[in-house]
């Protein structure tokens, strides 16, 4: 959906000792061109990102945010980000989010070619209505990777853990999901393990204990996952992160793909095998994520 605000940054070093950052914020047209044609970030994919899930102005696990924005850095060899500047960054998007659901991106590009510094923005844009797709559930097909477990230790140099602007892989998985006859994809390894959706985490239920795929190198460690362990844990069952193979879907009793923007979707299917679902859970679930819960 359309941006509604956009605020170009400046970004000020990593370590900079500074309380107020109101002179390296612009705000700028979202509807108006605001990047050099040199940009790596377009020509390249060259550079991270971030979508935080606001609620009535509220910016959902600022914090987790940062944490992966300043990792996802690391990795790719990006200056490390003021996260000081990041947070006023993003309370000052905040401040303009109208009631109910939207998104504010943040986006850290290795900037200009032999320019000097990274370009950074923060947007706001409202959020799509997904009140339905999180009670009725999706479908979802298994698709390979490509790669086995041990390439993320292997070659690091993919920047498997990183959540880099290069998701045309990720976006060409979902139409691959949408040609099978399904809503969302579970991308595996070629050795037999689960990884993650293309823009969501994977959460398994058996019995009273949740599992999600060790988030060690070659997926992301999604924001949404952490809060709802923490709210399972709260609620007294058991969370663990573990190794899942593939074959062992199919029995689970109750999955979702949970991310900062759709929330828990629950999955009613995987590669056409139905999987029980827990409509009064899920309810729980989203009403929890939909609160302010950092
Ligand atoms: N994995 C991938 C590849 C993603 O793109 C996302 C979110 O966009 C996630 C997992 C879930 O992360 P989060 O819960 O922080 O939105």
């Amino acid at each position: 959906m359309a941006t509604s605000y956009a605020l170009m940054i400046q970004p000020v070093d990593g370590d900079a000792d500074r309380a107020d950052f109101a002179d390296t914020f612009a705000s700028v047209d979202p509807a108006a061109p605001a990047l050099s044609v040199g940009e790596l970030s377009t020509q390249r994919g060259d550079g991270i990102f971030e979508s935080i899930g606001v609620v009535d102005g509220h910016p959902q696990e600022v914090d987790a945010h940062l944490d992966r924005l300043a990792h996802s850095a690391r990795i790719c060899d990006l200056p490390a980000p003021n996260l000081a500047q990041w947070r006023a960054a993003i309370a000052a998007v905040a401040a303009h989010a109208p009631a109910g659901e939207s998104v504010i991106k943040l986006i850290l590009s290795r900037g200009i070619e032999h320019g000097p510094t990274p370009t950074a923005w923060v947007t706001l844009a409202p959020a799509a209505d997904f009140t339905a797709v999180r009670e009725r559930g999706i479908r979802v097909v298994t698709l390979d990777r490509g790669y086995d477990s041990t390439v993320p230790a292997r070659a690091p140099w993919l920047l498997l853990g990183a959540k880099t602007l290069s998701y045309a892989v990720n976006m060409a998985a979902l139409r691959e999901a949408h040609r099978r006859g399904a809503d969302d994809a579970i991308f595996v390894t070629t050795d037999g393990f689960v990884l993650e959706a293309p823009t969501a985490s994977l959460v398994l239920r058996r019995g009273d204990r949740f599992t999600t795929p060790a988030p060690t190198g070659g997926i992301l460690h999604g924001t949404t996952q952490l809060s709802m362990f923490a709210y399972l844990q709260e609620c007294g069952y058991e969370t663990g992160y573990e190794q899942i193979l593939t074959e062992s879907l199919a029995s689970v009793d109750a999955a979702w793909l949970v991310s900062s923007v759709r929330l828990a979707a629950p999955i009613t299917a995987i590669d056409g095998t139905s999987l029980p679902t827990d409509a009064a859970f899920t309810a729980d679930l989203n009403a929890y994520l939909l609160s302010p819960r950092d």
